[in-house]
């Protein structure tokens, strides 16, 4: 795969696919962290004189041309202000004006493209819009790994047709998850949690061969507590992942891998800022009337304990509903562990774990915040990213 800084960028139109998908508030981008995550590249196309065209999407248009809810423009503003500098937004991705725009940019303009998905062909890969995409520049530089595993036009289709580069960003999250899965310090630990088993049953059973210790927690633990035989009461059951759950119970046994689930749950019959919130012990069984909405006080301090003694840390997923205060304290002190255990290379993966660590003031303890969850998990998982692919292809 090449990199950026070999390029020879200078008065070179570039088409540099990012993947910001900010939060927007109020016309306002509410969170920059995607955005300050790529200036590093963008820095340096502006720096050695690119022409830079930055194309992204934001959220789910139906494709069928502009929506003003889904517009860039509060993006391209928020990154002009980031970089000091105005970034015109085109108000159509192609066509004659995009192409003046593009015309009239002078050597170390950035220019933005309205939301890539507001035309059908982004996420179908069609073959002519990415031929139009591609004919809008020289040379292409992608920095959005969290868009990597899509087989999307501008992910994976204009790199067939341009001399492709990957950004200082891509690198980072590519050399990141790759030297940890080759050559991680030990003892490896992974804590899972959230409520997607779907998303995370392949990337637990490719852990179990990879990692020390699996910390469970969240929802997902149910189906290993069902599997246990324990009764989960209200709580969110995947019924189908219970069988598929001992078998990865099964694995972690016979391959020695530690995997730890919840002691104790801390309950409520309603997810609200005044559920009355009480803990129970597994062993007892969580009440019909109950769900287990966070992992409980032994529990926290078990995982604590555990947490303290790895050297390599890879944390997806929240232990429990840590957006409602009653419920946050599992992910709070799984994050605080984390965060404490400075001899370690600790990774963080996925929305809810990053905005958790953000919630509770840790950003700056921990090693690495990775952009991309799902991109992540699905390289943990042995799969290929169609958007790497692509570059290292060239
Ligand atoms: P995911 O998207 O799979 O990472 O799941 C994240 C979501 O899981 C968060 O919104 C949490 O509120 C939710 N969650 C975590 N633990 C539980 C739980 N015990 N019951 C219900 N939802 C949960």
């Amino acid at each position: 795969m090449k990199l950026v800084n070999e390029a020879d960028v200078a008065g070179k139109k570039v088409l540099f696919r990012v993947d910001f998908n900010v939060p927007i508030e109020d016309g306002k981008v509410s969170d920059c962290t995607r955005i300050q995550a790529v200036l590093p590249t963008l820095r340096y196309l502006i720096d050695n004189q690119a022409k830079t065209i930055v194309i992204a999407h934001q959220g789910r248009p139906k494709g069928e041309g502009y929506e003003r809810r889904y517009s860039l423009a509060p993006v391209a503003k928020a990154l002009g202000k980031l970089i000091g500098k105005e970034v015109p937004l085109t108000h159509d991705i192609l066509g004659y004006q995009t192409n003046e725009d593009i015309a009239a940019m002078e050597n170390g303009d950035v220019l933005m493209l309205e939301n890539l998905r507001f035309n059908a062909g982004e996420k179908k890969n069609d073959k002519e819009f990415v031929k139009s995409l591609a004919g809008l520049a020289d040379i292409y530089v992608n920095d959005a790994f969290a868009a990597a595993h899509r087989a999307h036009a501008s992910v994976s289709g204009v790199p067939e047709l341009l001399p492709g580069y990957a950004g200082f960003l891509m690198n980072k999250e590519l050399g990141t998850f790759e030297r940890m899965l080759a050559v991680p310090s030990r003892p490896f630990i992974a804590v899972l949690g959230g409520s997607k088993v779907s998303d995370k049953y392949k990337v637990i059973d490719k852990l179990i061969e990879e990692v020390d210790v699996i910390i469970i927690g969240g929802a997902m633990c149910f189906m290993f507590m069902a599997a246990k035989g324990f009764s989960v009461g209200g709580s969110l059951l995947e019924k189908d992942w219970v069988e598929p759950a001992r078998e990865l119970l099964e694995k972690a046994a016979k391959r020695g891998a530690k995997l730890l689930l919840p002691l104790d749950f801390v309950v409520a019959d309603k997810i609200s800022e005044d559920a009355e919130a009480s803990v129970c012990d597994i062993e007892a069984g969580i009440p019909d009337d109950k769900m287990g909405l966070d992992i409980g006080p032994k529990t926290a301090a078990l995982y604590k304990q555990e947490i303290a003694l790895g050297r390599t840390i890879f944390w997806n997923g929240p232990m429990g509903v840590f957006e409602v205060a009653p419920f946050a304290d599992g992910t709070r002190q799984v994050a605080t562990a984390v965060a404490m255990n400075s001899g370690a290379a600790t990774i963080i993966g996925g929305g809810d774990s990053i905005a958790a660590v953000n919630k509770f003031g840790y950003n700056d303890l921990v090693t690495f915040i990775s952009t991309g969850g799902g991109a992540a998990l699905q390289l943990i998982e042995g799969k290929e990213l169609p958007g790497v692919v692509a570059l290292r292809g060239q």
